[in-house]
């Protein structure tokens, strides 16, 4: 087992709303931080250069990954531009923007890339409060994959997850607490037809960010208020 530096973390990290918000929790934290962003064969590459410019500006190491075979293996929208994202989830499936595998190999790939580092503290902002309901983003199987990656590698591994039981509007406020809200609110990628910032407005995943916000805002007005 290596010695490993307990005082640095690696931040899985896309420079969308909840990685950022992710990475400036773990600055918190930690005394030194790595941001890793991965290339999937997402349809908006620029997400990566957004990353890059947000890592920059924290002031933490950024380092990217072509893991580009994850879009190639499987059917999903988010990788395939032949197919159209679904709005909303269907009842009894995912939607198609779920990526098989993505957080498995994301994390895996970290992992081993921390563990070069002589890093062992691993963060992620998955939740498993997302609408979505993806496998890969609840709490069992990050905790199983935690068990599985230290076993696979003898080392301790802790997975972080800041934002696993928290929602949207929540997110907001960790980014408030974190005084960083502003530039989330402008700065980062979650669109899924690839407009930063407020996005297009109408994808699910702009909804879903709109809304958290505007409950966010209205609850602090509220507090404000008092
Ligand atoms: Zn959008």
């Amino acid at each position: 087992m290596l010695e490993m530096n307990k005082e640095t973390a690696l931040v899985v990290f896309s420079g969308g709303q909840d990685s950022t918000t992710c990475l400036y929790w773990a600055i918190r934290q930690f005394k030194e931080v790595y941001a890793l962003s991965f290339i999937y064969g997402q349809k908006h590459q620029n997400e990566v250069e957004i990353a890059r410019e947000i890592a920059k500006e924290a002031g933490v190491r950024f380092d990217v990954m072509d893991v580009s075979f994850i879009g190639k293996l499987g059917q999903n929208s988010l990788t395939n531009p032949s197919i159209e994202m679904d709005q909303a989830k269907p009842d009894d499936s995912f939607p198609n923007t779920f990526v098989p595998g993505r957080n498995l190999f994301f994390l895996s790939i970290a992992a081993v890339y921390a563990r070069e580092r002589k890093i062992n503290h691993l963060v992620t902002g998955v939740s498993q409060t997302d609408f979505s309901g993806y496998p890969d983003c609840r709490d069992a199987f990050i905790k199983s994959l935690n068990v599985t990656l230290n076993l696979a590698m003898d080392e301790q591994f802790v997975i972080h997850t800041p934002l696993m039981w928290i929602d949207k509007c929540e997110t907001w406020a960790l980014a408030d607490e974190l005084g960083v809200l502003d530039l989330v609110k402008n700065r980062t990628l979650t669109c899924y037809n690839g407009i930063p910032g407020d996005g297009c407005g109408h994808c699910p995943s702009c909804k879903l960010r709109r809304e958290g916000y505007e409950k966010y805002m209205m609850l602090k007005y509220v507090a404000e208020k008092r």
